[in-house]
């Protein structure tokens, strides 16, 4: 089974020391350490502890290669990002007609804690929302509270390559503030789109919420889905090849709430951000790219993880729909 020495000891002998792209991924960070922009978020206090000059980049391709600069190391709370990880274990659990007629996949348009379900089928938005990703939380099986929590941290493990801990402070923190994400969760029982047990789910939702994770984590959960699937250093099935597809086309179109419309459009990668200063981006076939810096802009998107993904983009070409020749060649640096 793999742990985190597994993984840190095949890193360490597949990684470069140095390398163009690494002295590249250098240039960004020093590029936007100095913006300031953005405020961490402190809806609860223990988010408010961060740092705002903690700044990590990570990516990780899918032959296993990992290049990394700044904070890589430090841990924070996944939040948002997990919504995407945990539709893709509902998908397994269930199949996608199911879990679609529980949630929905269009975008809202609106913020994340929005408080609006379909009108005609009552089902929330999609996923990446909170209402949509309590009722997705719901969908987690297990027998009971400890087995569906337990499923859920080794289906992060098998993305990342190593156990996982809840940050017990955020979580209680979580759930004794969370009344807006409890009374969308009451909603939805009351149109009988999420099942009885909605107190055992929503404690699940913010245990989710509080995994702690590092910027090399984010980069390998992306690297899996760009890999099909499968973690391309312990070489391990995280997600079913059936499903990779449904979590990366609802990361497009809403991973980066309100701003997802934007982001398609400005850095055209399938991407999932969360309130503890995180972005996963996935560019399939590819690599995973894995950001971390807590000062979040307006739409709660962190404001330098979003402006290294854009350069990332343009400087290899790798928004989805793009045909012009970029000026760095990502098959010559790293991808042979
Ligand atoms: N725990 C947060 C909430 O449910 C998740 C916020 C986020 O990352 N957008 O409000």
């Amino acid at each position: 089974m793999a742990n985190s020495e597994n993984l840190q000891s095949s890193v360490s002998s597949i990684a470069p020391v140095t390398s163009p792209f690494l002295n590249y991924l250098n240039e960004l960070h020093q590029k936007y350490q100095s913006l300031n922009d953005g405020k961490i978020a402190d809806y609860i206090p223990e988010l408010a502890l961060a740092k705002p000059e903690w700044f990590g980049i990570c990516v990780a391709t899918v032959d296993g290669q990992l290049f990394e600069v700044g904070n890589c190391d430090q841990l924070f709370t996944v939040q948002s990002i997990s919504k995407a990880f945990v539709f893709g274990l509902a998908l397994e659990d269930h199949g996608r007609e199911y879990v679609n007629c529980k949630v929905s996949v269009e975008p809202t348009g609106e913020a994340f804690n929005s408080i609006v379900l379909d009108e005609i089928t009552n089902r929330p938005y999609n996923p990446m929302v909170n209402a949509g990703a309590i009722a997705t939380a719901d969908l987690i099986k297990g027998k009971n509270s400890t087995e569906r929590l337990k499923r859920l941290l080794e289906m992060f493990k098998g993305y990342t390559g190593r156990d996982h801990d809840i940050n017990v402070p955020v979580f209680l923190s979580e759930k004794g503030t969370g009344f807006r994400n409890k009374a969308m969760a009451y909603l939805m029982l009351n149109f009988g789109m999420v099942s009885e047990k909605i107190d055992e789910t929503l404690d699940l939702y913010f245990q989710q919420c509080s995994i702690m994770v590092n910027a090399r984590d984010l980069a390998m959960l992306s690297a899996t889905l760009a890999n099909g699937g499968i973690n391309p250093i312990t070489k391990q099935r995280a997600i079913a090849e059936e499903y990779v597809r449904d979590v990366i086309s609802v990361m497009l179109t809403c991973g980066m709430y309100d701003a997802s419309g934007e982001w398609a459009y400005r850095v055209g990668l399938p991407a999932k951000s969360g309130v503890g200063g995180g972005i996963t981006a996935v560019a399939l076939r590819k690599l995973g790219v894995g950001t971390f810096s807590p000062l979040l802009d307006k739409k709660g998107n962190s404001t330098r993880g979003v402006k290294v993904c854009e350069d990332l983009s343009r400087d290899f070409g790798l928004h989805l729909f793009n045909v012009v020749k970029p000026t760095h060649n990502l098959e010559e640096w790293i991808l042979r």
